[in-house]
């Protein structure tokens, strides 16, 4: 049995994007925002809110966020 000394995490933030489904009244809305180096997951969630606030559109985030824990073992 291997000697587990710790654990190690990655954790990895796909692709943060956020999208306008407009509103019945004037769907058609092509907000929306991708996250990018200088555009940050919370940078999106921010810019949906005040979207949403700016306009009362519903706006959807999707965020995929892993987390991979493995064991670190003495070699
Ligand atoms: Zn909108």
């Amino acid at each position: 049995m291997a000697d587990v000394k710790g654990v190690s995490m990655i954790r990895l933030t796909y692709r943060p994007h956020a999208h306008c489904i407009g509103s019945s009244a004037d769907g058609g809305c092509t907000w929306e925002r991708h996250a990018t180096v200088t555009v940050t997951a919370a940078t999106v969630r921010s810019e949906a809110q005040q979207h949403v606030k700016a306009t009362g559109h519903s706006v959807f985030v999707d965020i995929i966020d892993r987390t991979d824990y493995a064991p670190e073992v003495t070699p």
